[in-house]
């Protein structure tokens, strides 16, 4: 569906929402979507996406921040990563327990030595993991009145994963991507999702001529296709204000704002 510019979509991760407390995601992405589109009044779709992710982060109902899951020792590592994809800037941190690993993946993306930085980071570590109730990854697409696409995505992993274990949500092409023509948000099984890098495909989809939605619904056929249901989900724009959401698990907690409108689902919905 087309949006009028800036548009913010979020998710808060897909999988099996039949048994989360799904009222309770929902009302936390309308709130997302209200905090992060505030940062359009001032500043860009960078601050727009960071915001959002930072929000949910701090919620504590998906599997970011401090709702992070446990590894396998018990130990929280998160990843995260944002894309700027008119300038390519990119930026990332894998396995560490800042506050808000979001901003430490902006802070990498501005100082623009490096790509993706592991290990601790941040000022501040976060020790009061609260868990959640079932939620997932995190992540954050927008278009600014400018044109300015960016795409953002933060996690604490998988449940239960060896220490060490990285995903998909740190690197750019798979668990985020953004372009002069798109921007990307991925969730589900990041040792699938790190084979396919279905946000570079959206990418090179759309560069063919394709619509941003029939190339997101091609990539999770696709993926369906390889390795069977209930493994991701995408929310993708482009630089025309069209957005979309597909997944092939049970629901997607997802929502979209422009200046008219706000849409939430979990389940069934066109965005
Ligand atoms: N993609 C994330 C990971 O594999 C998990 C998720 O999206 O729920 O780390």
């Amino acid at each position: 569906m087309k949006y009028t510019k800036p548009v913010l979509v979020v998710h808060g991760g897909a999988g099996d929402w039949s048994k989360r407390d799904y009222e309770k995601g929902l009302t936390e992405i309308k709130k997302t979507l209200e905090r992060g589109y505030e940062e359009f009044k001032k500043g860009s779709a960078i601050e727009a996406v960071v915001e959002a992710i930072a929000y949910m982060e701090d919620s504590g109902v998906f599997d970011a921040g401090i709702g992070s899951v446990k590894n396998s020792e018990g130990e929280v590592e998160m990843d995260a990563g944002i894309m700027h994809g008119n300038s390519w800037k990119v930026g990332a941190v894998a396995s560490v327990k800042a506050k808000n690993p979001i901003k430490e993946a902006l802070k990498v993306m501005l100082d623009g030595r490096h790509v993706l930085l592991v290990g601790e980071r941040g000022e501040r570590s976060i020790t009061n993991f609260i868990g959640n109730n079932g939620g997932d990854t995190v992540g954050a697409v927008a278009l600014d009145e400018q044109g300015n696409l960016v795409a953002g995505t933060s996690t604490g992993g998988i449940s239960g994963k060896l220490p060490g274990r990285v995903g998909d949500s740190p690197i750019p092409g798979a668990g985020y991507y953004a372009t002069p023509r798109v921007a990307v948000s991925s969730t589900g099984i990041g040792e699938i999702i790190l084979r396919i890098l279905p946000a570079k495909e959206v990418d090179m989809l759309v560069s063919m001529g394709f619509s941003i939605e029939d190339s997101v619904r091609a990539v999770i056929n696709k993926i369906t296709e390889l390795f069977g249901k209930s493994n991701v989900g995408l929310i993708g724009i482009d630089y025309k204000g069209y957005a979309t959401a597909y997944y092939n698990t049970v629901g997607m907690a997802r929502g979209v704002k422009d200046k008219n409108i706000v849409r939430v689902f979990v389940f069934e919905g066109e965005i």
